[in-house]
């Protein structure tokens, strides 16, 4: 399922229109406000007349850059970019969202996002987690209040394979907002405008920045949810094109009110390290790859969660979905050897919390990402203390394995 013309559309994104003095990268615009020579223009611009910068806190013409270019490659209608990933949702979220209301989210949560929806519960928004691997758990959950239900695409660190195209058909036929993050898969990955995704989130932070040196995030209107049936938009953005509704409604409430404005620097190093999203991640998966199959076939290592696997439960679906199985894998050691022992052993590879980044880092989920969590929550999640996430890079494949042989012969 290969999408065409994937890189050459990033590495071309900043060409096109008019690119000021024929640059071939965005210049990085720092300028906070922007001036008008006609003060009826500026109105229009503050009115959604026409199309304009206000304050850097909206927009600017770097963001707008780097927005257009994460739209083509998410195939969506228009982007909000933020300063962070946990910005990206949490605004959209509050932007779209009412006390009374009722989401339904995967229980298979990036860990802040899942601390997110807890405090969304003491806000009187209602949050039921369910296992998202099974559009059944989705379906049983929804009630008359439902709005929306949330699911990420691979889920950390146990790479559970959301059933993203039938709860995207569910979503579809009960006119809820299908909200997927693919932070895990990256547009190059998977594409959910393909399952009628509503919303998608990235974090801009992991693959599509990928050097680890920005972070970001964004969220992508892919223009199938008909905002003309959603109660929660106010009178204030509903113009003449409901297709704009949504969007209008996420940049306005969402990062005008609560302020989470990338800053234009970031947003260089994102688009620039864009450009290589494909190269890099086709290396990293094939990395994964080959250290998933190293380490299930080693005796001190008890299981490996890859999506690669042949055994892994939603193998089969990874495989239909995605263009590739990703560079998250999870492993749980043998009793013969301490998690913290074997990670100190690793010379190549990095003891770091990130994920997404050019160099292999690995982490003891259950004492650190996952520790606020508690140990009860935990085990719902098949995290256990054993577990170690790694985030695959870019590095000579056999130099990883060979570091993987060394620190697992403690
Ligand atoms: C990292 C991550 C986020 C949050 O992104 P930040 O840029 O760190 O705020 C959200 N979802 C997933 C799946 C992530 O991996």
């Amino acid at each position: 399922m290969k999408k065409k013309n994937f890189t050459s559309t990033a590495l071309h994104s900043d060409r096109e229109g008019k690119p000021e003095h024929g640059v071939l990268h965005k210049p990085i615009h720092t300028s906070v406000a922007f001036a008008y020579e006609d003060a009826r223009e500026l109105a229009e611009v503050f009115q959604n007349k026409r199309k304009g910068y206000a304050y850097g806190r909206q927009n600017n013409p770097t963001i707008e850059a780097l927005a257009q270019k994460i739209t083509k490659l998410e195939q969506g209608l228009a982007s909000v970019i933020f300063a962070t990933g946990m910005a990206a949702i949490g605004s959209t979220l509050l932007s779209l969202l009412r006390q009374g209301d009722h989401i339904v989210s995967s229980a298979y949560l990036f860990g802040n996002t899942n601390s997110l929806f807890n405090t969304f519960k003491e806000l009187g928004i209602e949050v039921s987690f369910v296992d998202a691997t099974d559009v059944e758990n989705v379906s049983g959950a929804i009630q008359e209040n439902t709005k929306l239900v949330f699911v990420e695409t691979i889920a950390n660190p146990v790479t559970q394979v959301a059933d993203l195209e039938a709860i995207g058909a569910l979503c579809s036929d009960k006119g809820l907002i299908y909200f997927v993050d693919n932070t895990m898969t990256s547009p190059w990955l998977f594409s959910p405008i393909t399952v009628q995704a509503s919303l998608v989130i990235n974090s801009l932070t992991k693959y599509i920045g990928g050097h680890g040196n920005a972070l970001g995030g964004s969220v992508t209107d892919t223009g199938l949810f008909d905002w003309s049936r959603f109660e929660n938009i106010y009178d204030n953005y509903k113009g003449a094109d409901p297709a704009q509704w949504g969007i209008t409604q996420i940049r306005k409430k969402g990062l005008r009110d609560f302020g989470a404005a990338l800053a234009p620097e970031a947003a260089h190093h994102i688009s620039v390290g864009s450009d290589t999203l494909s190269l890099r991640m086709n290396k990293a998966c094939a990395n994964a790859q080959a250290i998933a199959q190293f380490c299930n076939d080693h005796p001190k290592v008890r299981k490996v969660f890859y999506p690669g696997l042949p055994e892994h439960p939603q193998h089969d679906r990874a495989l239909t979905l995605f263009n590739n199985f990703g560079a998250i894998l999870s492993i749980e050691l043998d009793d013969s050897i301490d998690c913290f022992d074997f990670l100190n052993a690793l010379e190549l590879v990095v003891c770091s919390s990130n994920l997404g980044d050019n160099r292999t880092l690995g982490i003891p989920v259950a004492h650190t990402i996952y520790w606020e969590m508690g140990p009860e929550r935990r085990a719902s999640m098949g995290v256990a203390d054993s577990m170690v996430r790694l985030s695959v890079g870019i590095e000579d494949t056999d130099d990883l394995l060979a570091d993987f042989q060394q620190a697992l012969s403690l």
